[in-house]
């Protein structure tokens, strides 16, 4: 299991939930998003309408969850959560859609997963609040028309450009989220730290703001283990610790864990640094495609120590320069 993993963890999830902002002042980050949110918020509650719908897409643990959560909070209205996956059949949705107060929001995470036929029932559920089904089978069988009350949909996706363009267009607000800088990611360290009721010195959250990919939940993952050490220990939560402890779990002074490490060394030493193509470094390292897309490669990218050609991936001079191999071409 790795520490860096984007994906929750099962026992993440009550940890998770106790960690999260309510409100947009107390979610750390995203400035530029935020402040076109609050607009957006402020007109829907005006007009006493739904608010438009929304998509966000970015990496995982980036808090798209979260601020939909904060969202329907700050709307004043009841969110139902599911995602793309969990909702087979068209009567999923349906159910679903009926349950709705006006002005809810319906939250679909990996919305990019949904069915063919349960996102084409999205579309008029979207655009004028009203399905089409049809009920019963053979020659009982006979089409309905459902209306339904107006509501939010809020997607969120990895992969933008996963999404069908109907489904795209449907969505009037569309925020791409960034990773969070060191700054940031100090803040929401020591808010975690004041949750857990734990003293963290700032430079010990800067430490594993550091270290946490520009992504929050990593940064509260690491913030729980660096605790479980200093617990065993019974030590301080300081600089020092945070380094012995982030040592043992193999995460480097840039937060690449081992299976990073293995990436880019077997793309410099097997390759001489690339161009090498998607399917082959997902072999390499056994992992699937899609996970190194959407959880190795991005942050690889954003640090600048991997580019994207059209040949394939190539590792940067920096990237050599982490693992200490000379760049030679
Ligand atoms: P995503 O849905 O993008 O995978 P989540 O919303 O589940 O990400 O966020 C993962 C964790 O990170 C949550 O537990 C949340 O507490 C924390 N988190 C995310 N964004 C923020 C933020 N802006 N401020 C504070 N905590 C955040």
């Amino acid at each position: 299991e790795r520490i860096v993993s984007k994906d929750a963890e099962p026992d993440d999830d009550a940890i998770e939930r106790s960690l999260r902002p309510h409100q947009l002042a107390d979610y750390i980050g995203q400035t530029a998003v935020k402040s076109q949110l609050t607009v957006y918020i402020q007109a829907a509650l005006k007009r006493e309408e739904a608010m438009d719908h929304v998509l966000l897409y970015g990496p995982p643990g980036l808090g798209k969850t979260t601020l939909a959560l904060v969202i329907a909070n700050e709307l004043g209205v009841h969110i139902r959560t599911t995602s793309g996956p969990a909702i087979e059949k068209p009567g999923d949705l349906v159910a679903m859609l009926n349950e709705l107060q006006p002005g809810d929001v319906l939250f679909v995470d990996e919305i990019h997963r949904l069915p063919k036929i349960v996102e084409e029932m999205l579309y008029s559920a979207m655009e004028d609040f009203y399905i089409d089904i049809v009920v019963g089978e053979g020659p009982t069988a006979h089409p309905v028309h459902f209306p339904l009350p107006p509501f939010t949909l809020i997607g969120a996706t990895t992969r933008a450009g996963m999404l069908s363009a109907p489904l795209r267009d449907r969505f009037g607000i569309t925020e791409h989220m960034q990773y969070y800088n060191e700054d940031e990611l100090k803040h929401i360290v020591l808010r975690s730290a004041s949750i857990f009721n734990m003293a963290v010195p700032d430079s010990a959250a800067l430490e594993v703001a550091r270290r946490s990919r520009g992504t929050p939940r990593i940064a509260n993952r690491l913030l729980r283990r660096i605790r479980d050490f200093a617990d065993v220990a019974d030590s301080d939560l300081d600089v020092a610790l945070v380094d012995h402890a982030l040592a043992q779990l193999q995460v480097d002074d840039r937060g690449l864990d081992a299976i990073d490490r293995k990436l880019l060394g077997m793309m410099i030493r097997d390759y001489d640094g690339g161009p090498v193509g998607l399917n082959t470094i997902a072999a390499n390292i056994g992992e699937e495609t899609a996970t190194i897309e959407e959880m190795y490669e991005p942050y690889l990218l954003q640090i600048g120590f991997l580019k994207r050609t059209p040949r394939g991936r190539m590792v940067t001079p920096a990237g050599y320069d982490h693992l200490h191999i000379p760049f030679t071409h």
